[in-house]
Parts: C-alpha cells; structure tokens; sequence
C-alpha cells in the first residue's frame, strides 16, 4: 500500500520533497550534457539541472514541479538563442542583434549558442543546429524562425529530457 503522503503529493500535482523510493533525501546534479534531434533541429544542453536520491536510487526529477514547461518557455520565447526577427508576418526577416534586413550567402544550416537563465538554477548552456541566416551587417549566424523550427525545438527538448533520463511526470 502507498503513504498517505505520496497520494497527497500527487494529487497536489507536486515534486516530492524525498525520494519516493526509500525517502532519502533529494540532492541537487546536473546533467553534463545531453543531446537529442528532431526534424530540421539538433539541440545539446550543457548543465541540465536534476533532483536525484542522496541514497543511491536512480530516479532523477526535475528540480521543480514545472520545470520541463519553464524550459520549453525559455527555449521557445525567452529569446536566449540568436534567431531572426519576423518584421511583419510572412514577410522579411532581420537580424536579432543589429536589425539588418540584408542577408550574406553562407551555410543554410548551421550552429547557434544561447544560455538559458532561470531562477534559482544554474544556467543551461545551449548548443542549436538547424537552418540559419548570416546578417550581413554584423556577419551573425541566427535561426531562422518559423511553426517547423518551433515544433522542432519542442520535441527536441522533450527527447533531450529524456535522454538525460529526466522524470517529467510525477511517478
Ligand atoms: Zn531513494
Ligand atoms: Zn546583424
């Protein structure tokens, strides 16, 4: 039979504060690196922050209820990853630095670097694969934005969790 504890964490729809394995207490880690693709996007994080039992159980959690939504968040509309601005609607795009609407030619697929800061973590170094564009102006690379590249980044996100064996749902 459950505790009466775990049932009320989990209707509290809560991260339990020890282990739900033994009740060792939660130690704070982080995931060196992890790495997952989906579509046109390859994403690495560097410094995935993760709860794990301090008595050896190797059920890892995030370090917040919500955390996973909190990243997704960050990546998609935090602006931590250099990537194009859309000036009107299916029009032209220009860069996120300098506002330049002139492109160069360079690679159509290239990497990007961004550090994503939430409270109370460490920071999350980001490395992005994926479509870009080269500002003409300062010669920065930037992702280049649309619903593809944005689905994309979600998924990769959700398969980079996985990959660090994060548990996202409660049990
Ligand atoms: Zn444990
Ligand atoms: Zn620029």
């Amino acid at each position: 039979m459950k505790r009466l504890w775990y049932w009320r964490w989990r209707l509290l729809g809560r991260e339990p504060e020890h282990c739900l394995g033994c009740g060792g207490p939660l130690a704070r880690q982080a995931v060196a690196w992890c790495h997952a693709s989906a579509g046109q996007i390859e994403l690495s994080l560097q410094g995935l922050p993760f709860l794990v039992c301090g008595n050896g159980c190797t059920d890892r959690r995030q370090p917040r209820p919500g955390f996973a939504g909190e990243l997704e968040r960050a990546l998609l509309d935090g602006g931590h990853l250099p990537m194009a601005h859309p000036t009107v609607p299916g029009g032209a795009l220009s860069c996120y630095a300098c506002a330049s609407r002139v492109w160069r030619p360079g690679p159509d697929s290239g990497e990007v670097h961004g550090t994503l800061r939430l409270p109370s973590v460490p920071a999350i170094d980001l490395t992005v694969r994926g479509p870009v564009r080269t500002c003409n102006g300062c010669a920065r690379l930037q992702l280049i934005p649309s619903d593809s590249v944005r689905r994309d980044l979600s998924a990769a996100l959700a398969g980079a969790l996985e990959a660090a064996g994060l548990r996202t749902t409660f049990r």
